[in-house]
């Protein structure tokens, strides 16, 4: 009933979310005043009453969600078939293990700006979105020359000021991103990592059907982002190659075998390795080797192991050694230019 992916996150990371919930009646009106009541019985439950727009923020921890609550929603005059729910949050963001407290805004009434085939969102002044918009449409025409792909899936990016934002109502299908503007990691990587996983996954729900392939979705966005970043200059590179050497420095293993480190793996390094992966990758078979396994992997029709194993062989020339899949800190270090 709450989403999945945030409730297994603060089970597991114990991270404490701010979740607003919109309540509706049968008319898509928002039910104001309702009573909304969580816990296991009269004693241990919250009791928060809507807003003006039907919008309660109930505070989620891995010790209420362990307890299994009980929801109830009371509102007199209504039944419970009267009313529908629904669940902000999907685009929440977490600072020191606590969601952010975040303005709610419906996805209707954000404003847009489309531009080259690209619908960019915003919160902030409609000039600068202007600018952004540009920004973006060059990122986008980036990551189509290194992928080599002609068509992207990218995701939608919010732009937001300093003012953390939580939106709701977004159709089905949509991948919003909020990008913070002051932000240079939101603007130049994040948003480049996202829109190649969501192109190479997302898409196609590549996860869901075989969950070890983060060092394809997450080792090609992490790819791709170093490339952008390169061709961006002003140091950019360095800092994530910094960023990136941290987390390795945090990993206990001498190495990591990637195909391993599976969707809720929480180890921050798979993300390091798997560049490293592919940084010796192109220095192997050059970046057209790698445009090979991108145009190949996109028009799969099963992501099962022996499809990976087909496009690596015709890829790379090699047939695919579970071996080449783990590499270790020394390897990886070397491979970001640090002794
Ligand atoms: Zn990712």
């Amino acid at each position: 009933m709450l989403p999945g992916t945030i409730v297994r996150n603060i089970k597991s990371k114990g991270l404490v979310a701010n979740l607003p919930i919109k309540l509706e009646d049968k008319n898509g009106k928002p039910l104001q005043g309702a009573l909304f009541l969580i816990g296991k019985g009269s004693d241990s439950s919250i009791a928060l009453k809507s807003n003006s727009d039907g919008v309660i923020t109930i505070r989620l921890t891995r010790e209420l969600l362990t307890q299994n609550p009980i929801i109830v929603i009371s509102k007199e005059g209504l039944l419970a078939k009267d009313i529908s729910y629904e669940v902000g949050g999907k685009t929440m963001k977490f600072v020191d293990g606590e969601s952010v407290e975040a303005e709610v805004i419906q996805f209707d009434n954000l404003r847009f700006i489309d531009k080259e085939g690209l619908r960019v969102y915003y919160v902030i002044n409609e000039e600068a979105a202007e600018r952004y918009t540009d920004s973006f449409n060059y990122a986008l025409n980036f990551i189509k020359e290194i992928t080599g792909k002609g068509q992207l899936n990218p995701v939608t990016p919010v732009l937001t000021g300093k003012q953390d934002i939580s939106i709701m109502g977004e159709p089905e299908g949509t991948a919003i991103l909020p990008v913070d503007i002051t932000d240079w990691q939101d603007k130049y990587w994040f948003y480049i990592h996202e829109s190649v996983e969501n192109d190479l996954i997302n898409t196609k729900n590549v996860y869901s059907t075989n969950p070890n392939l983060r060092w394809i979705g997450d080792g090609l966005a992490e790819f791709v982002s170093l490339k952008f970043l390169t061709h961006k200059g002003g140091g950019y590179k360095e800092k994530m190659l910094e960023n990136r050497l941290a987390s390795l420095g945090k990993f206990p293993e001498e190495e990591l075998n990637l195909y391993e480190w599976k969707t809720g793996d929480t180890r921050i390094a798979g993300y390091s390795f798997s560049l490293a992966f592919w940084l010796k990758m192109e220095k192997q078979h050059g970046l057209k080797g790698i445009q090979l396994f991108i145009k190949q992997f996109s028009d799969l029709k099963t992501y099962d192991i022996a499809s990976i194993e087909q496009i690596y062989l015709l890829s790379f020339g090699k047939k695919f050694n579970a071996e080449d899949l783990v590499i270790s800190q020394k390897e990886a270090t070397e491979i970001f230019g640090r002794p």
